[in-house]
C-alpha cells in the first residue's frame, strides 16, 4: 500500500503563528486563558492546557491575568471587555481576519449594505458582526436566504466571505444578489491557505491512482469539513481526528491512500496518522509500504 499526501495541507500561516505566540506565552510563564479554542483542533486544545492555558467560553470566566484571542478574532467591543475585566489580552488574530474587518468598516463607511457569506455561528463570522447594527448586514450561508431578501431596497452592496469557505460553492449565493442588485460589489476575502489546501485536495482525491483518501483534522474545524466534502465527491473519504480513528476495514482493497488534513491540524498528527497506516498496511515479505 502506497501513501500520499496532498501537495498542501495541515497549519496555516495565521494558525502557525498563533500556535507559537500562544506556545512562547505560556512557556515563559504566562498564566492566561484562551477564549474559545485558539484553533479547532481538539489536540492543539490538550497541548494548551498542558502548558498551562486553560480554554475558556466566556471573558467573565477568565480568573487569570490574560485572555487570549484566537486566530478567528473576536468583535471589537471584546478588546474593551477585557480591559473593563482588567485582564491583559494576547491578540492572535489572524491578519487576514482582521482585514476583513478593515474592509467592512471601509465599505460600512462607504454607505454600503454588508453581506458576509458565511456561516452565522461561526466564531469568525461572530467577530465581525456582534458589534454591528443588524440593520446594516445580512449573514447569508444558502441560497433559500439568498432569495429571500429584496437586494434591490438597499443602494449598494459589498460581499464579504468567511476566510475558510470553498467559494465556488456560494457562487450561485453570490450570484442571486448581484441578479437582484447591480451596485454589489464582491470583496476577495476567501483565504490563499483555505484554497491551496482545497486546490491540492482536489488534486489527491482525483488522482487515479489513489483510492481512499483521509481528511485529518478537528471535529469543529470548518476547513477540515470543507476538505472532506471536496474529496468525498470524488473519491472514498473519511474524516478523522488522528491515527485512532482509522478503521483498518477501510483499507482492504486499497492500494493507495491518500491524506490530507485540516489549516488548524499540527504536522504530528500527520506523521501520526502516516506512521499507523504504514504499521497496519498488509506486507508481503521484504516488501514496505512507500509515501510518494
Ligand atoms: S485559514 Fe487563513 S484566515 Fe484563517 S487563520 Fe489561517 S491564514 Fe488566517
Amino acid at each position: 500500500m502506497r501513501i500520499k499526501r496532498a501537495a498542501k495541507y495541515g497549519f496555516c500561516s495565521g494558525v502557525r503563528v498563533a500556535d507559537i505566540k500562544v506556545k512562547r506565552f505560556a512557556k515563559a510563564g504566562g498564566r492566561g486563558a484562551i477564549l474559545g479554542q485558539v484553533v479547532h483542533n481538539e489536540r492543539v486544545v490538550q497541548e494548551m492546557e498542558q502548558l498551562g492555558v486553560r480554554t475558556v467560553d466566556a471573558i467573565a470566566e477568565v480568573s487569570e491575568p490574560v485572555v487570549v484571542f484566537s486566530a478567528h478574532g473576536v468583535p471589537p467591543s471584546f478588546h474593551a471587555r477585557a480591559r473593563g475585566q482588567g485582564l491583559e489580552v494576547l491578540d492572535t488574530t489572524c491578519k487576514f481576519v482582521y482585514d476583513i474587518h478593515k474592509e467592512a468598516g471601509r465599505a460600512f463607511g462607504q454607505g454600503a449594505h454588508l453581506v458576509f457569506i458565511g456561516d452565522p455561528r461561526h466564531r469568525e463570522v461572530v467577530g465581525y458582526t456582534h458589534d454591528l447594527d443588524p440593520a446594516s448586514y445580512h449573514i447569508v450561508h444558502t441560497i433559500e436566504q439568498a432569495r429571500a431578501v429584496d437586494w434591490s431596497a438597499f443602494p449598494e452592496i459589498r460581499i464579504l466571505y468567511q476566510t475558510t469557505l470553498n467559494a465556488e460553492e456560494y457562487e450561485d449565493v453570490v450570484r442571486q444578489i448581484e441578479a437582484a442588485n447591480p451596485n454589489t460589489r464582491r470583496a476577495d476575502t476567501i483565504c490563499y491557505a483555505t484554497k491551496e489546501n482545497q486546490d491540492a485536495a482536489r488534486e489527491l482525491a482525483a488522482d487515479p491512482s489513489v483510492g481512499l483518501v483521509l481528511v485529518i483534522g478537528g471535529r469543529h474545524s470548518a476547513n477540515t469539513r470543507h476538505l472532506f466534502e471536496i474529496c468525498a465527491r470524488i473519491k472514498p473519504s473519511h474524516l478523522i481526528q488522528g491515527a485512532d480513528d482509522i478503521d483498518p476495514a477501510w483499507l482492504v482493497g486499497v492500494g493507495c491512500v491518500g491524506l490530507t488534513a485540516g489549516a488548524s491540524t499540527p504536522d504530528y498528527v500527520v506523521d501520526e496518522v502516516e506512521a499507523r497506516l504504514r504499521g497496519m498496511a498488509p506486507r508481503s515479505a521484504g516488501s514496505s509500504p512507500t509515501r510518494e
